[in-house]
């Protein structure tokens, strides 16, 4: 029997965490956490995310500030918004949701916020700490997993990780997360040749691809332990629904330890986000 790795339960004790040491940060300094989440547009998975985001930091004690913008809201305005962030001593986190309406340029505007409030961590600031080792702002997924890992398998230094994909957002910072650790890291993308001899060897899979079910049993080496970062929705007798990118029901009864989707790495992306709030409203004091 492979365990089941919860993210719902662990990403519940992160937000324990992050609600009892945003209590104290209040005690100190008389100012909760601040997140300001910035929503472009009318697109309805991102105003879930964000209705989500703002949510569960009120629930776990920041100080929530949301702003709602037009679809065709322009660069100078939305920079300008950025900079009164930037500027806001109450503001200790700023999260733009991506993606941008198509005539914003995401790449400026996340290089416009100021890195030590780059909860996102995606600023080249953060993407270049990260890649030299050293401490900054994390993407959220990964280190949702990261944790995941570590409460399943304790030290992972050592081990055989291979992450499946190599997005600036999850596969890039995840192998750099994994080689901290002191992970042997490989990473598989698209044309990666030898994909599935590759991923036989992992000790630790990640999988980051964004297609269903694309990872069957003969990705996985017995007792491996497997994190399916992918959200897919697909069409199934006749009904809508939520897959990974593991194929959960062949690759369950083969490994030491897997993440559910959904229930798995979600709840954790969000999770993250808070404690990133956290650790940068503690930077900035
Ligand atoms: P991207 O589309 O940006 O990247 C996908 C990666 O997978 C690329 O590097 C691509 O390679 C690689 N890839 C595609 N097809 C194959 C293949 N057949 N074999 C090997 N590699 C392949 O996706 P993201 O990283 O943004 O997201 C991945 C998944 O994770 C999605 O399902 C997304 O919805 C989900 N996600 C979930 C989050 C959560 O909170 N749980 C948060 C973020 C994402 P190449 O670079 O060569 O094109």
């Amino acid at each position: 029997m492979s365990t089941r790795i919860d993210g719902k339960v662990i990403s519940s004790q992160v937000l324990e965490e992050v609600k009892k040491d945003a209590a104290e940060f209040y005690q100190q300094f008389g100012i909760k956490p601040g997140l300001a989440v910035v929503l472009v547009g009318e697109d309805p998975a991102s105003q879930v995310y964000v209705r989500n985001k703002t949510a569960r930091a009120t629930e776990s004690g920041l100080n929530s500030i949301e702003y709602r913008l037009p679809e065709d809201t322009s660069e100078q305005t939305l920079n300008l918004l950025i900079e009164k962030l930037n500027n806001a001593p109450d503001v200790h986190g700023i999260l733009v949701q991506l993606p941008l309406p198509d005539h914003l340029d995401e790449e400026k505007l996340i290089a416009a916020i100021a890195p030590e409030k780059d909860v996102d961590g995606f600023h080249p600031v953060n993407v270049g700490a990260l890649s030299l080792g050293k401490k900054s702002l994390v993407p959220c997924t990964p280190q949702g997993c990261m944790i995941m890992l570590e409460k399943t398998l304790g030290d992972l230094s050592g081990k055989h990780a291979v992450v499946v994909g190599r997005s600036n957002i999850v596969g890039k910072p995840m192998a750099s997360l994994l080689l901290k650790a002191n992970c042997t890291v490989t990473v598989i993308h698209s044309r990666t040749t030898n994909p599935k001899q590759l991923s036989q060897q992992a000790d630790i899979l990640v999988a980051a691809v964004g297609s269903p079910e694309m990872i069957g049993k003969d990705w996985v080496k017995p007792g491996c332990t497997v994190i399916d970062v992918g959200i897919n929705v697909i069409e199934r007798e006749g009904k809508r629904k939520l897959v990974g990118d593991v194929n959960y029901a062949e690759v369950e009864p083969l490994v030491n330890a897997i993440t559910p989707v959904p229930g798995g790495v979600g709840p954790m992306t969000i999770a993250c986000l808070m404690r990133n709030t956290l650790i940068a409203a503690r930077q900035q004091h």
